[in-house]
């Protein structure tokens, strides 16, 4: 085998041109520098992208700790949602105590409890506290590195809940969250330790995740009013902020008695304002009627 060489390390693009699949996918044929060298190679874990529907592009050889890897770049066309395809509509209430509240069609909900998270900030702050009180050059050190170490976990945590509500959902389906641009967020559940440290962009980061892990299913967020959605009886249309219970976590409405989780009546409410949307209505709210006389 030939060594292959590179003018500049940082550069070591392919074209598409330049690199195929050869000996029926046994081995890859990469030009550099004008040669043409076979090679053997390893798509373990990979296999499902050498199939018609990806589109393989330019491609980088990198070196890394004595072997080679071709990172490619890969496309694929998917059709875009179609809102009368008569898609499946799921409300998603982002909360701190549960993660995530999903409500669908079928009256089914998804709980994904947030307690572990609570936990597991609970003792990055513990540790940030420590670290703090030392002051010493090391602890400063450490101290961006504890930040890093959370970030890094917090995004790992919206990958996968983003990854298991398109799993959940799949295809062709409506994902309705509330815009939380203008909104500060209930903290009630909070430890009070972690109540100024909540950090709103875990929220918005989900959201970017959840958007374009359902584009490429053809499904897609829609993003509506937060206004009401936690005090609206689903059963009567009262809106009644009393009619929740913060401690006990419940709604309960004093018009028609209806009962319920106090989360997951946020996502029935969400998933109603993606109906009327569907619907028509072009930018759903819920909105409380003054009654005159
Ligand atoms: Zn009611």
């Amino acid at each position: 085998m030939q060594p292959i060489q590179f003018r500049r390390p940082q550069a070591d693009l392919v074209r598409q041109s330049n690199y195929s699949f050869v000996d029926s996918m046994r081995q890859i044929s990469i030009t550099t520098l004008g040669k043409r060298t076979k090679l053997a190679f390893t798509d373990k874990g990979f296999e499902k992208y050498f199939t018609e529907d990806w589109k393989l592009g330019t491609a980088k050889l990198i070196h890394n700790r004595g072997k080679w890897f071709l990172h490619i770049g890969i496309t694929k066309e998917v059709s875009d949602f179609d809102a009368k395809d008569n898609p499946k509509v799921v409300g998603i209430d982002r909360g701190l105590r549960f993660l995530a509240t999903a409500f669908d069609d079928e009256g089914k909900t998804l709980f994904f409890d947030g307690q572990q998270i609570l936990r597991k900030r609970k003792k990055f702050l513990e540790i940030r506290r420590q670290l703090q009180s030392k002051g010493t050059k090391s602890a400063k050190k450490k101290l961006k590195q504890l930040a890093q170490r959370e970030n890094r976990w917090m995004t790992d945590v919206n990958h996968w809940l983003a990854k298991t509500l398109v799993a959940a959902y799949g295809s062709h389906t409506l994902f309705v969250l509330e815009d939380l641009t203008d909104v500060t967020f209930n903290t009630d559940d909070l430890p009070k330790s972690l109540r100024n440290s909540h950090r709103s962009w875990a929220f918005f980061q989900l959201e970017s995740f959840l958007t374009y892990k359902a584009q490429a299913i053809q499904s897609a967020v829609l993003k509506v009013s937060p206004a009401f959605t936690s005090q609206r009886c689903p059963k009567c249309g009262l809106i009644e902020k009393i009619n929740r219970h913060h401690d006990t976590h419940e709604y309960w409405c004093a018009q028609c008695q209806y009962r319920c989780n106090d989360d997951r009546l946020g996502a029935m409410n969400i998933k109603m304002l993606g109906q009327d949307w569907l619907n028509g209505v072009k930018r759903p709210k819920i909105k409380k009627l003054t009654t005159v006389g």
